[in-house]
């Protein structure tokens, strides 16, 4: 843990130097469904700067997958509406980019790697000619030199050259997640959406291929959002975090600042969750009760029917997002002080 917070440190540095690369603002999707209307993702704002790795947290139906797919405008509509916001990546509205110029950010600009690799390879191509490919679609470049990319990427994640002519079904599940990195970083983008990319690998595996996926993007400067619900993974890999909870991010900060001030109930509430190896605990302390309905959301704060400091004004306003120190930033009731001299 004493490594971590050194780590992050360091990280927090050099965070004052990053520029802003991706802006959602009030993003807000639908699905139509037979159950009625769902609410995915419910104003949504987020800020990644250029080069910062964030962790984005929350159980699973919380609304992170959709937000990813939002900003590669991969919401397939209907069912899929977008209600309101935007997103801009590189200062450029994504929303007002016509599909064919979008064709060229996916890949370019923005990569995504998805949780289980087989879904992101063909099985009937080999592995060097899907690289190619990603190569071919995105850049200008003679055989020869796709012939040479396409190596140094295997190369780049591990992979002997040997290799270029073998299909998926040859290599093992953190193999294949290797390659699916190697096509996504094919054509240097500047954001990477990693939707659980280890989920679906064993354990040994998984810390090989994030600490892959941390070096290259260090080497790349590449930003990098990390879809996970796994709390130790932000921790080893991420310079911000945003826990997000029936599709609004509830709490957001770097990681040192949210693991050694967890505010929010429902982020605490995922820590207490955390099994500890100091203490000798015979059963781990859970949030009480279901995530909410998506088609029939609870009005104010959307936590309220599980917490339990909730107020009376949380059964019918949603909270204001407050800044309790600079970067770290809560919904929560309890945190706003007009809120709280009401409350007196
Ligand atoms: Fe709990 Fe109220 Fe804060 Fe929601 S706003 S987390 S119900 S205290």
């Amino acid at each position: 843990m004493k490594e971590i917070i050194e780590e992050i440190d360091i990280v927090v540095e050099e965070e004052k130097d990053s520029n802003e690369l991706l802006e959602i603002k009030n993003l807000s999707v639908q699905f139509d469904t037979d159950s009625g209307v769902v609410s995915a993702v419910n104003n949504l704002s987020l800020k990644i700067g250029k080069g910062e790795t964030l962790g984005f947290v929350g159980e699973t139906g919380a609304g992170k997958t959709t937000t990813a797919l939002s900003i590669m405008k991969l919401i397939e509509s209907p069912p899929g509406k977008l209600v309101s916001g935007e997103i801009f990546l590189d200062g450029e509205n994504l929303f007002k980019i016509k599909e064919k110029d979008m064709f060229n950010i996916r890949g370019n600009k923005v990569s995504m790697i998805f949780q289980d690799p087989m879904t992101s390879l063909n099985p009937l191509m080999t592995v060097g000619d899907q690289i190619k490919e990603a190569i071919e679609i995105h850049q200008k470049l003679s055989r020869e030199e796709i012939e040479e990319k396409t190596e140094e990427m295997l190369n780049l994640v591990g992979i002997r050259k040997e290799r270029v002519n073998d299909y998926p079904h040859q290599f093992s599940g953190g193999m294949k997640q290797r390659v699916v990195i190697a096509m996504a970083l094919a054509c240097n983008p500047e954001l990477i959406i990693a939707d659980e990319p280890t989920t679906a690998l064993d354990v040994t595996i998984q810390a090989q291929v994030l600490e892959l996926m941390k070096e290259l993007k260090d080497k790349y400067n590449t930003s990098m959002i990390l879809i996970t619900h796994d709390l130790g993974v932000v921790a080893e890999t991420c310079d911000k975090v945003a826990v997000i909870y029936a599709g609004t991010i509830i709490e957001n900060a770097n990681v040192k600042d949210l693991y050694t001030k967890p505010l929010h109930p429902y982020t605490l509430g995922l820590f207490n969750s955390i099994p500890s190896l100091d203490e000798d605990v015979s059963r781990l302390m859970v949030i009480p009760g279901n995530p909410p309905d998506p088609s029939n959301l609870p009005k104010g704060c959307k936590f309220h029917p599980r917490c339990t400091k909730k107020l009376k004004i949380c059964e019918t306003e949603f909270p204001k997002n407050v800044e309790v120190s600079p970067g770290h930033f809560v919904c929560c009731h309890l945190f706003d002080e007009e809120v709280q001299e009401e409350d007196k």
